[in-house]
């Protein structure tokens, strides 16, 4: 059925609701540099593309997309490069009032189908004050998973040569090789340009590797801090990584792998919000005012 919420007639609503069990998932990503070769909408791009292939797997109703996220303010520096910082104050304010239009609209189930790593910290500070104002719904969130291409090898692995019947022999070879390599991962990296390259392909630029590198640098000012228990915002992340890419080039990704790393992170969703539908429990304990 339609589960998109923009899509949806204000007559089908109540049926949506039904299907959904009153649960409704908010796609979030964030607008910032990924390396020279992905977009800067990569985050909220594959978030939503996973989002809504999981919602139709396992009925959700589909919020419109949360396209902002916590870019740290030292983004500022890189810029103009298409990156947008927004005060995170701001977005939690606004996060609760879209919650809040949620549950008017009957649904008592959120969850967030977070695509950017930044937000985690932000969703579970978010989630841990709720209760200081009454509110009428659950809420959890939910990070997308990169299956390209440790879990995609793990998955041949286990399961066999074939089992993934999106890809070639070539591109088997290509996972295992790199999942045997260590090769390593985060931001604009093997993963996520799997994700785009499954149903944006003309968006990854994969000529552009080689210019900017996605490993890591040396900051030793940093470790002496860290090594001395001084936690510093995002542990540093923007100073060892200063090209907005972490990991190695994800050289050979192509259009097979992606497709199928879509349907992998899209069922890997779904059953987060099959157990998020079916559980009683948080909502038991939001009636009852318990802490969770
Ligand atoms: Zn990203």
């Amino acid at each position: 059925m339609e589960t998109r919420w923009l899509y949806t007639t204000s007559e089908n609503f109540a049926a949506l609701r039904e299907a959904s069990k009153k649960t409704c998932i908010i796609p979030m990503g964030c607008i910032e540099k990924h390396g020279l070769h992905m977009p800067v909408g990569t985050d909220i791009i594959k978030g939503s593309k996973v989002a809504y292939m999981a919602s139709q797997i396992e009925t959700a109703a589909v919020f419109p997309d949360f396209t902002f996220g916590d870019v740290p303010a030292g983004a500022h520096a890189k810029r103009p490069d298409g990156t947008i910082c927004l005060d995170v104050t701001l977005q939690m304010t606004l996060l609760e009032t879209l919650c809040n239009e949620i549950a008017a609209n009957g649904f008592e189930k959120i969850l967030v189908v977070n695509s950017h790593g930044g937000n985690t910290r932000w969703l579970d500070t978010f989630a841990r004050n709720l209760g200081v104002r009454p509110h009428n719904f659950v809420f959890g969130h939910v990070k997308v998973p990169l299956p390209a291409p440790h879990m995609m090898a793990e998955i041949l692995e286990k399961n066999g040569r074939g089992s993934i019947p999106e890809i070639n022999e070539e591109d088997e070879e290509l996972l295992i090789k790199y999942h045997s390599e260590g090769m390593t991962g985060g931001h604009a990296c093997m993963g996520e340009a799997a994700l785009v390259m499954g149903f944006a392909p003309e968006s990854v630029h994969l000529d552009r590797l080689g210019i900017e590198s996605g490993l890591r640098q040396s900051v030793p000012e940093l470790d002496k801090l860290q090594s001395a228990g001084v936690n510093i915002a995002s542990g540093g992340w923007g100073s060892y990584f200063p090209n907005w890419f972490s990991g190695h080039d994800p050289v050979g990704c192509n259009e097979r792998i992606g497709q199928a790393a879509l349907r992998i992170s899209a069922e890997f969703v779904a059953k987060a919000i099959k157990a998020f539908k079916e559980d009683e429990y948080m909502m038991a304990a939001m009636k009852a005012k318990q802490l969770l």
